[in-house]
């Protein structure tokens, strides 16, 4: 893909966007001679181009995939809407004409090329430069321009009230197209002499810890699961188990991380998490603020998004023997609606 941006865009994010499939080239002074740049930076290989303003981010998918198949079958295709209101053509003020508005397109991006076919229309008439869109150039070389139906929310963002309306857009489709799920999760480990006290992702002084496969994190292992719960995947002892050598001894912040990359692959985001940890011993409450800090960035998580507190277990059972600590844990996602039907 190439990027091609100006002025204080370039000397800012240029650095920053270039880089893997992306390439930055400077802009020109039209957007026909911004077209030319790009277009002389493309790898050579490619089939199909096609030309998008960056001021129209809501583009969908359907309309990304209509233009290029059509350009495809046809060699030259454009996003566009019919005209909504009632055209005009005026002189001095003074109306002239009312064309008939099922006639009327008003073009849109992307607009997508076989690659030979704008080649032939950049080399022709590239010089140009008061052309509006590209599409009028391949017109002018004699290739014809097929019609794309797009959606009027594909808009291009130039003033401030256009501004309004995306962000208006934008959170209607993400209200639509998200759920919000909750999750479980549970953990008890024994507590042993000589192991360091693992909790939430921190070391905390005491003459015992959890004993496990792992570091014994209570805290992260029930959280862990809360959030696996949340989006379907299942528990994170099918993906660690206990019978394996290569996870002994691990920090459970590694456990933290596959399951954050089992969010970020499923499409969803943790919006919060919320902790009881059960024991007897330590004595957690004078801890809070450091085992809510450390839980908050094992999960890459704002503070204020994180809870977490303490029981005793009034020195009923194993726990309240202080042979035991355990953890529930809630946590809430949203989550795509096509993901988790
Ligand atoms: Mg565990």
């Amino acid at each position: 893909m190439v990027l091609v941006l100006t002025g204080e865009n370039l000397k800012e994010r240029g650095p920053l966007l270039s880089g893997g499939k992306v390439k930055v080239v400077e802009g020109g002074d039209t957007r026909l001679g911004s077209v030319l740049n790009g277009f002389r930076a493309l790898s050579g290989d490619l089939e199909v181009v096609a030309v998008h303003d960056g001021a129209r981010p809501l583009v969908s998918p359907a309309t990304i995939r209509g233009t290029f198949t059509e350009a495809l079958a046809s060699g030259a295709a454009v996003a566009a809407v019919l005209a909504k209101d009632t055209l005009k053509e005026a002189v001095g003020g003074i109306v002239e004409a009312t064309p008939d508005r099922a006639r009327f397109w008003q073009a849109q991006t992307p607009q997508t090329y076989r690659r030979d076919v704008l080649a032939d229309a950049l080399e022709r008439f590239g010089s140009e430069r008061d052309a509006t869109d590209e599409s009028q150039l391949v017109e002018k070389a004699g290739h014809k321009v097929r019609i794309v139906p797009s959606s009027y929310d594909n808009l291009k963002i130039t003033t401030p009230e256009d501004l309004v309306i995306a962000e208006a857009l934008m959170k209607d489709r993400t209200g639509s197209s998200l759920d919000t799920r909750a999750g479980f999760g549970y953990d008890i480990h024994r507590l042993v002499e000589g192991r360091p006290m693992v909790i939430s992702g921190t070391t905390l002084e005491h003459p015992k810890g959890p004993q496990g496969h792992s570091d014994g994190d209570v805290v992260l292992h029930a959280a862990s699961d809360a959030v696996l719960g949340a989006i379907g995947a299942g528990e994170i002892g099918i993906a660690f188990p206990p019978s394996d050598p290569r996870f002994k001894g691990i920090s459970s912040r590694r456990i933290v991380e596959f399951v954050l990359e089992r969010v970020s692959e499923a499409g969803a985001e943790l919006i919060s998490l919320d902790v009881t940890i059960v024991a007897e011993e330590p004595k957690i409450k004078p801890h809070y603020a450091a085992l809510k800090a450390s839980l908050a960035s094992a999960f890459s998580l704002p503070e204020g998004r994180v809870n977490l507190k303490a029981k005793s277990n009034e020195g009923l059972d194993a726990i309240g023997r202080g042979e035991a600590i355990a953890c529930y844990a809630a946590a809430s996602l949203r989550v795509p609606r096509s993901a988790a039907p």
